[in-house]
C-alpha cells in the first residue's frame, strides 16, 4: 500500500513529488508515457512570468508571484537553466492608458514593474515598431529550460526515495473504505492518498471518482522556435498587452539563445498537436505587431502545445468535496510552470492538514549535469583525460558529448528515448534537427540499456525508428 500516489509526470507532478519527498511516506508518481515531461510541460513558452497579470486575489497570481520568487533557489539546488531576463508588455499610443491598468494590478499583485518611455525601450530593444510607444518592464519575469527543470525535479524526488511507473495508464479509481484503488492498464495499486495532476486528462480522472464540476477544455498555442544566430535580436521576453484569450504572442530569447515566437490560443481536442498553416500564419503576423525585421529564416521547428482550461478559468487545487484524501490540481494552464514551486507548496500543506508524516532526510540538490560546452578549455581537457568519451562530440549543432549523453541515461529518471536524451542534454535540438546525431544517440542507448537497437524508440511506444535488420553487418 502506497500512502500517496500522484498521477502525472508533468511539471506539476513532478514538483509535488519532490515536496512531498520530505516526508516519511511512500509515494509513487504513475506516467501513463514513457518518460516524464511528455505533454503540456514540454510544449510551452518556458516564461517564469512575474505576475503582475493574474486577476488579485485568485490562486494563479498569489501562486505566480510566490512560485516566481522560488526560482532562483530551486535552479541553484537542481541545476537547470533559468535567467531573469525581466519581461516588457508593449503600447501603442492608444493602448497606454490598459499599460497604466497594469500598473496597479502588478501593484496589488505586489509585483515590482517600471513604465519605459519610448526612447528608452527603443534603446534596450532595437527590433520594436515604431508605433510602439512605451512598455512596462517586469524585471523578475525569467525563462527556464522546462525539460531540464521537469526531469530535475522527478530525479531529486527518485533520489530521496519516491518512485516513478512510467508506461501507467490510470484508467479507474474506487474508495474502498480508507484507501483508494487505483486500476491502471499494469495492475491495481492501493494508496491511501491520490494527487490528480493529470494535466489536460485532470477532469477525466475527477470524473472517475465522481467530481464532474472539474471540467477541462484543451487550447491549443502553436509557435514557432528560430536557430541561435549571431546578429542580435530581442533581449527581453517582449509581450503585447494581454487579452481575454491570454497573455498573447510574444517573441523571447530562450535559455539556449534560440528565439521562440507564440503562441495563439484555439479550443481543440486532446492529442491535437497539430502546427497548421492557419495558425502559424496567425503567430507571424502577430509578432509582427511587435517587431520588424524577424528572421524568418532561421526557423528550425514548430510545435504546439495545450492548455488545460478549467471552466473556473483558475487553477483548481483542492481536496475533493465527497472523497476525503482525494486532491485535485486541475486547469493548470499558464502560468503552471511559473507557479509551480508555489503549487507543490500549496498541495504539501493540504496534504499535511489531514494526514502527519514525520519529516526525514532529505537532500534538495542534484547532482549538477556535466556541460562540456559551458567548461573552460582547461577544465574541458581535464575531463577529456579523464574520461574519453566527454572528447567524442555527438552533436555538433549544440556541441554534446557521447559523455554527457551516457551520463543522462544512467542518472534516475533517466533517458530511455532519443527524445528523453534530446530533452536532458540537447543532441537534436540545434540547426539540424537530429539529421546527424540521431542515429549516433540511437546506437549509444541500445549499448547503454543492453537493448537491441530495433527496441530504441523516438519518444513514445509507437515511434519506431528501427523496423527490421535489413542486411548482415559483419
Ligand atoms: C501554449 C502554452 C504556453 C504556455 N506558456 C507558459 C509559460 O510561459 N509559463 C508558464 O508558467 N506556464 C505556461 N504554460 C502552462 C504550463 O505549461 C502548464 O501549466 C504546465 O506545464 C502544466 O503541467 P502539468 O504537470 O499540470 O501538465 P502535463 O505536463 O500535461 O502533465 C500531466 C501528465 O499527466 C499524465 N496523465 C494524464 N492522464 C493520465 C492517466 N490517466 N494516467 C497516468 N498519467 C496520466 C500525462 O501523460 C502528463 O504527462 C503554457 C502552456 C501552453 C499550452
Amino acid at each position: 500500500m502506497y500512502d500517496i500516489l500522484i498521477i502525472g509526470g508533468g511539471i506539476i507532478g513532478c514538483s509535488i513529488a519532490r515536496a512531498l519527498a520530505k516526508y516519511d511516506a511512500k509515494t509513487v508518481v504513475v506516467e501513463k508515457n514513457n518518460d516524464v515531461c511528455e505533454e503540456t510541460s514540454m510544449a510551452n513558452s518556458a516564461i517564469v512570468h512575474s505576475g503582475y497579470d493574474p486577476l488579485p486575489g485568485s490562486l494563479k497570481a498569489k501562486l505566480n508571484v510566490r512560485g516566481n520568487e522560488m526560482f532562483t533557489q530551486l535552479a541553484k539546488e537542481l541545476d537547470f537553466e533559468f535567467g531573469r531576463i525581466g519581461s516588457i508588455t508593449l503600447a501603442t499610443e492608444e493602448q497606454v492608458p490598459v499599460l497604466k491598468e497594469l500598473v496597479e494590478r502588478a501593484k496589488q499583485n505586489n509585483v515590482p514593474v517600471e513604465i519605459l518611455e519610448k526612447d528608452k525601450l527603443h534603446e534596450m530593444e532595437p527590433f520594436l515598431n515604431d508605433d510602439i510607444v512605451a512598455g512596462l518592464l517586469a524585471p523578475t519575469c525569467g525563462i527556464v529550460n522546462p525539460f531540464e527543470y521537469c526531469v530535475a525535479l522527478m530525479e531529486n524526488a527518485m533520489d530521496n526515495g519516491v518512485e516513478l511507473k512510467l508506461n501507467t495508464e490510470v484508467k479507474d479509481i474506487k474508495k474502498v473504505n480508507d484507501h483508494y484503488e487505483v486500476v491502471t492498464n499494469n495492475g491495481t495499486i492501493e494508496t491511501k492518498i491520490v494527487i490528480n495532476a493529470a494535466g489536460i486528462h485532470s477532469g477525466d480522472v475527477a470524473h472517475m471518482i465522481g467530481n464532474m464540476a472539474i471540467q477541462i477544455t484543451p487550447y491549443k498555442g502553436e509557435y514557432f522556435v528560430l536557430d541561435h544566430f549571431t546578429q542580435p535580436f530581442v533581449n527581453h521576453t517582449l509581450f503585447p498587452l494581454p487579452s481575454k484569450k491570454g497573455k498573447g504572442i510574444l517573441v523571447s530569447p530562450t535559455t539556449h539563445r534560440n528565439y521562440i515566437i507564440g503562441p495563439n490560443s484555439n479550443e481543440t481536442v486532446p492529442e491535437d498537436y497539430a502546427t497548421e498553416q492557419k495558425g502559424l500564419d496567425e503567430i507571424r503576423a502577430g509578432a509582427q505587431t511587435l517587431v520588424h525585421d524577424i528572421p524568418f529564416q532561421e526557423i528550425i521547428r514548430n510545435f504546439a502545445g495545450l492548455r488545460a482550461k478549467d471552466i473556473s478559468g483558475d487553477f483548481v487545487i483542492k481536496e475533493d468535496e465527497n472523497n476525503a484524501n482525494f486532491f485535485h490540481v486541475a486547469g493548470i494552464q499558464s502560468p503552471g510552470i511559473a507557479s509551480s514551486p508555489a503549487i507543490a507548496e500549496y498541495v504539501e500543506e493540504l496534504v499535511l492538514k489531514n494526514n502527519k508524516f514525520a519529516t526525514k532526510a532529505f537532500n534538495p540538490v542534484r547532482r549538477p549535469l556535466v556541460k562540456l560546452s559551458k567548461l573552460s578549455d582547461e577544465a574541458r581537457n581535464a575531463l577529456i583525460k579523464q574520461d574519453p568519451r566527454f572528447g567524442k562530440i555527438i552533436c555538433r549543432c549544440e556541441k554534446v558529448s557521447e559523455g554527457e549523453i551516457v551520463d543522462v541515461i544512467h542518472r534516475n529518471c533517466g533517458a530511455t528515448t532519443i527524445k528523453g536524451v534530446k530533452k536532458r542534454i540537447r543532441p537534436g535540438f540545434g540547426k539540424c534537427q537530429g539529421g546527424f546525431c540521431e542515429p549516433l544517440v540511437l546506437k549509444i542507448l541500445a549499448r547503454e540499456l543492453n537493448v537491441s537497437p530495433l527496441d530504441i524508440k523516438y519518444g513514445s511506444k509507437k515511434a519506431d525508428i528501427l523496423l527490421s535488420e535489413s542486411k548482415e553487418v559483419k
